[in-house]
């Protein structure tokens, strides 16, 4: 393990993949590919050390930064700053001596321990009572309640880490582990949210995005890509279906009040012979239980007649305002307020809360849309990141 000039490492823990059992290697694996692309620009090295993922980096002063980067990497419970010690009481004394030395005057202190490996002549309740003895001496104020810093001591076999600065880490699963998803993304607040679930759960996304505009280079559609580029803060990689519904629109002119479900159904089959070439089983939407009017249960169960893949709805009880909340934090909630000329918005004003699975029968016969939605696939310009 290299040391950087402070001697810190990052300590990255697992978390859920942890507890995978038998598919646990294949996920580890899935984490440290992640790592590495998004750390690739930094001076690191990148181990893997039993029950965590050891980054050093080479200067100290891109501690911040690296930290920053890792948040948003999914498939991580917590990550530290660690200094590594000798596995043994006076070293550990020793270290930890020197990190409280560092605390302001008034700081109040938590002193946690673990073990990861347990046959060491001390436990853990030994080292917090050397510890507490320490900080006293030292005149710091220890408590569990209303701290300034953690300081926390894990012991394995080889070594004992010592760590400050615990964050939380993004949870979920790599990205990559669950295979793709196809995504419906749109210009809106919604489905970028979607997005990041569909990642979250370790699924890689492939978007799918509908379009009104008259080529598949329209400028307007740089919003899309900006979109899906935000995103990848969360996953570097993603391939883009930018696909138009001109057909659609036209033939759907006489569709009345049930225009918009029809609509749904068009994207869904179109997403699920995207699913069929990509090799995916899964589509996300942005759907949200009574959000606007046409997302009804019944409608729901009608557009999606005979898909193929599981659809998943991350949001459908999801309120406006925690949608918000999500797309400020993972920072779309700007990007999808730009104007934009979604392919929705220029369908029926006031779209039918019932639409029966009959009527979507009936219509998409009528209108050929499996054969529209085949041919619209094949029109689509594919983007790849
Ligand atoms: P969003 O904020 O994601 O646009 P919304 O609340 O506006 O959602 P709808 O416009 O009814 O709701 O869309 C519901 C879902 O259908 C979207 O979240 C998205 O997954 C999908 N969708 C809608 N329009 C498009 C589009 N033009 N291209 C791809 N998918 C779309
Ligand atoms: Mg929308």
């Amino acid at each position: 393990m290299r040391k950087n000039d402070n001697g810190a490492v990052i300590s990255v823990r697992f978390g859920e993949l942890w507890l995978r059992g038998r598919n646990r290697g294949r996920f580890i694996k899935a984490l440290m590919r992640n790592l590495s692309e998004r750390l690739m620009k930094e001076d690191l090295e990148i181990s893997r050390e039993y029950d965590r993922i050891l980054i050093s980096p080479e200067k100290a002063a891109n501690l911040e930064r690296i930290m920053a980067k890792l948040s948003t990497v999914f498939g991580i419970s917590r990550f530290e700053v660690a200094h590594a010690t000798a596995p043994d009481m006076k070293s550990i004394k020793k270290l930890s001596s020197e990190l409280m030395s560092g605390a302001g005057k008034g700081h109040v202190l938590r002193i946690q321990s673990h073990r990861s490996y347990k046959q060491h002549k001390f436990n853990s309740v030994d080292i917090v009572s050397e510890l507490l003895k320490t900080a006293k001496k030292m005149g710091i104020d220890v408590s569990n309640k209303d701290y300034d810093t953690d300081l926390s001591v894990n012991v394995t076999k080889d070594r004992a880490f010592i760590s400050t600065q615990r964050q939380k880490g993004a949870g979920g699963l790599p990205v990559g582990s669950g295979g793709k998803a196809i995504v419906l993304l749109s210009g809106g607040i919604d489905s970028p949210v979607a997005a990041w679930y569909a990642m979250k759960r370790g699924m890689s996304p492939v978007y799918v995005h509908f379009h009104g505009f008259p080529n598949n280079n329209a400028k307007e559609l740089k919003k899309i890509k900006a979109l899906a580029d935000r995103l990848s803060e969360y996953y570097p990689h993603y391939r883009m279906y930018i696909i138009p519904a001109s057909q659609f629109q036209v033939s759907a002119l006489s569709a009345g009040r049930s225009e918009t479900v029809l609509l749904k159904h068009f994207m869904l089959l179109a997403a699920d012979r995207i699913a069929e070439i990509e090799g995916s089983h899964m589509i996300y939407t942005g759907d949200c239980l009574g959000q606007v009017s046409s997302q009804t249960p019944q409608n729901l169960l009608s557009e999606g007649q005979g898909i193929r893949c599981a659809v998943a709805r991350p949001l459908i009880g999801f309120d406006k305002e925690e949608i918000i909340g999500i797309a400020k934090r993972i920072g779309t909630y700007e990007m999808s307020l730009q104007p934009y000329h979604d392919v929705c918005s220029i369908n029926a004003r006031n779209p039918s809360t019932d639409v029966s699975e009959e009527l979507i029968k009936v219509m998409a016969k009528k209108m050929k849309l499996d054969g529209m939605a085949a041919k619209a696939v094949k029109s689509a310009k594919i983007i790849d990141a």
